[in-house]
């Protein structure tokens, strides 16, 4: 068919057609945030199908989350019909990866039909493992092999493969032995976890001969969207299936490379021109989501951060507003305003589908939600689970429920067993049974089956220390501020200790959700009064249609783009991460202003940067400084505004006291330290070009040239 009129290439430019047209060979689109990367490998599957270069099942396109995948899916549908019969090999890594595993589980030792295990069967496992191999699982815990485990699953490593150094990590150099004893008993179980279903299809590719030159064959053409943030299984997977072909298109942003704690390497940037030799790299420039002061200020921010590939990004768009930054002060204060905010959005025509909040953290949206909740604004939590959903939430609160109501029994059953206490079905079964004989609730037949011989042993002992606990934590129910009784409790119980122990990079956040939940707790009169309002937040919940705010974290925000962006609670320890700036050196805080960066750039028309003086931290109050990202942003596209006295010249003064904990360490950039930056020397250029455009250049590879781009005036 003819191209030149087809559909998907209408209004694209140049640069976009070169990528959706170099059908053969290695391409590599590099390019900045709201450019049309995504749009182009749309456009790009779509001219293979039209051009019937492929059918849709010699096609393997990778997306980042199964919610691309199915809109990409759609919109190819739009463009070229029925030809898209659905896309077999269109998914995210790890579904693909299963469906090819399924395919020849027999040749890596499963069945098809094998089961993926979830982390707590894993961890049950690891932790017999650890026990046959006389290892103090105090001292070595199962949390932290699965992590080691994880991560050499990501590089792509087998257990046979594993250098001493690595197994070192592990319970003195027994890593290796374990890892291999593990990988055994999963097959004899018929399952593997996670991280094997790209590890063994790896493998499956490497040891048969067969196998990868079927795929070779199959697969005309390979796709990548958020190629940065790939990591090395992945990243192999990729080369020797593309190996024979080498028509592998891969898009990415290496400011927006934002996953490296799950392993992912920018580096692989790098490698994909080096491993295939000859590719076209074409640079998208053209920036058409967001005005020239969001992109302007997003720009400012990543221009702090060194050894960058360096782009140019422009906008025909309207100037629009300048980014606004909202110092309020405290965090319910921030809810309220990004609420009013919202009303204003609303009395103004815009639909609350067109609106995010993005955090840094998952126990922010707490407060939000409260708010919402309160003032009735509809919102959805995308990517992760509303606050009171999340499993250690409805924990918790199943710990308190029973407390203030010992008859509650599906509480009870929650958390019988949670953590292990070697309460298994068969001991709930007998409470069940006594429960029912006696007509009591579960907790009461607790008590009374110690008087029994229905249980024995271990199970008896630690069911006499739960019912022990119950009445101690009844009796201080009446005694203690709830809050503090929670506290205690979730101590007493093990709660707290358990998830410690965790060392999975969710647990601290779960850790987080609970001193977020405690904190909640201090708002409400009583422990009645607050599970009544957590009752009627979840009822809420149900069956919540139409238009909706969207609150999630940057992370899941990839990819993704909104009228309006509120981007919440810019502080020091915050966001940057206290995480990142106690542990991670250099590297993770450069990471966070990625994270910055990707946040800024989901806008389209109006970005909100909200930071608060006063948090409630673990439980007290502490002052809080706006994060050194504020300072960065260029004085030329903010509005501020804040809502404390002293005004801003108070925080700002404030963040210069503090001496910045990498000023001696070389960026690249060539520049000092924090907030000078915002002064209005960026590290862009912006001028406006003839045409009226406006044009901001990132020079960031040759520092010498940097140093001269720095001195040049910002002019709008
Ligand atoms: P990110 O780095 O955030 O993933 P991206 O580079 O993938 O961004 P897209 O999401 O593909 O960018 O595109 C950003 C916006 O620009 C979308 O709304 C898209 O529809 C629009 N767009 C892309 N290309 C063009 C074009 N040639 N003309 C007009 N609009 C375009
Ligand atoms: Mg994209």
């Amino acid at each position: 068919p003819q191209t030149d009129a087809a559909p998907y290439l209408q209004g694209l430019n140049e640069p976009q057609r070169q990528a959706v047209l170099t059908t053969e060979g290695p391409v590599l689109v590099l390019a900045g945030a709201g450019t049309g990367k995504t749009a182009a490998l749309t456009a790009r599957l779509a001219h293979l199908l039209y051009t019937r270069r492929a059918y849709p099942s010699e096609i393997l396109s990778v997306t980042f989350t199964n919610k691309a995948a199915k809109e990409m899916r759609e919109r190819v549908g739009r463009l070229v019909g029925d030809m898209v019969e659905g896309m077999p090999w269109l998914g995210t890594f790890h579904s693909i990866g299963a469906k090819m595993l399924r395919r020849h589980a027999e040749l890596v030792g499963l069945q098809s039909n094998f089961t993926i295990l979830d982390t707590d069967d894993q961890l049950r496992l690891l932790k017999t493992l650890i026990a046959d191999a006389d290892i103090d699982e105090k001292r070595f815990p199962a949390r932290s092999l699965a992590g080691f485990i994880d991560s050499w699953k990501n590089k792509g490593l087998t257990p046979a493969q594993l250098d001493a150094g690595e197994s070192e990590l592990y319970a003195n150099g027994k890593g290796q032995q374990l890892y291999q004893a593990y990988q055994d008993r999963l097959k004899t179980l018929n399952a593997c976890d996670f991280g094997d279903l790209l590890l063994h299809s790896l493998v499956l590719l490497r040891e048969h001969r067969e196998v990868l030159e079927h795929y070779q064959q199959r697969f005309r053409y390979i796709m990548v969207d958020e190629y940065q943030d790939t990591n090395s299984v992945q990243y192999l997977w990729l080369r020797l299936l593309a190996q024979e072909r080498k028509n592998i298109a891969c898009v990415g942003d290496d400011d927006q490379s934002i996953y490296s704690w799950r392993g992912a390497q920018v580096e692989n940037i790098l490698k994909f021109e080096r491993d295939f030799p000859g590719a076209v790299v074409i640079r998208l420039e053209q920036n058409y989501r967001s005005t020239p002061h969001i992109l302007g200020a997003a720009s400012g921010v990543i221009a702090n951060n060194g050894g960058r590939l360096g782009k140019t990004l422009w906008t025909e768009l309207d100037v629009g507003e300048k980014v606004k930054v909202i110092g309020v002060w405290d965090g319910p204060e921030e809810a309220r305003r990004v609420a009013q905010e919202i009303e204003a959005c609303q009395v103004a025509g815009k639909s609350l589908d067109d609106i995010a909040i993005l955090v840094r953290a998952q126990h922010q949206t707490r407060e939000f939600e409260d708010r919402f909740i309160a003032t009735g604004l509809p919102y959805r939590i995308v990517g992760g689970f509303r606050f009171y959903e999340r499993a250690e939430i409805r924990d918790a609160l199943a710990y308190l429920r029973v407390v203030a109501q010992p008859a509650d029994d599906l509480a009870f059953e929650r958390i019988v067993n949670v953590p292990k206490r070697g309460l298994g079905d068969k001991a709930v079964a007998k409470l069940h049974q006594l429960s029912r004989a006696l007509r009591v609730p579960l907790s009461e037949a607790a008590a009374r089956i110690l008087d029994t011989d229905e249980m024995t042993g271990a199970a008896k002992k630690s069911l006499g220390r739960l019912v022990a606990d119950f009445a101690s934590w009844h009796t201080k129910a009446a005694e203690l501020p709830h809050a503090e009784l929670a506290r205690q409790l979730l101590d007493e119980s093990g709660y707290t200790a358990m998830l410690q122990a965790d060392r999975s990079a969710e647990a601290a956040g779960r850790l987080e959700n609970l001193t977020e939940l405690v904190r909640a707790m201090e708002e409400y009169d009583s422990l009645g009064a607050f599970l009544e309002h957590v009752s009627l937040v979840m009822e809420n919940d149900a069956g919540n249609r139409g238009a909706q705010v969207t609150i999630m974290t940057i992370h899941a925000a990839k990819g993704l783009e909104f009228d309006t962006v509120f981007c919440a609670g810019w502080e020091e320890g915050l966001f940057p991460s206290q995480r990142s700036l106690d542990e991670g050196g250099l590297a993770s805080l450069e990471e966070e202003r990625r994270l910055a960066y990707v946040a800024i750039t989901r806008a389209r028309r109006r970005a909100i940067i909200l930071h608060a003086a006063n948090r409630r931290i673990y439980g007290q109050w502490n002052s809080s400084i706006p994060s050194r990202f504020v300072g960065e942003l260029p004085k030329v596209h903010i509005d501020e505004e804040t809502t404390m006295s002293g005004g801003e010249s108070l925080w700002r003064a404030n963040w210069t006291d503090r001496a910045d904990p990498f000023a001696d360490v070389a960026r690249g950039t060539g520049r000092g330290p924090g907030w000078q930056r915002a002064a209005g020397v960026g590290g862009n250029v912006d001028v406006k070009n003839p045409g009226g455009a406006f044009t901001s250049r990132t020079f960031t590879r040759e520092p010498a040239r940097v140093k001269e781009a720095t001195r040049s005036a910002v002019s709008l």
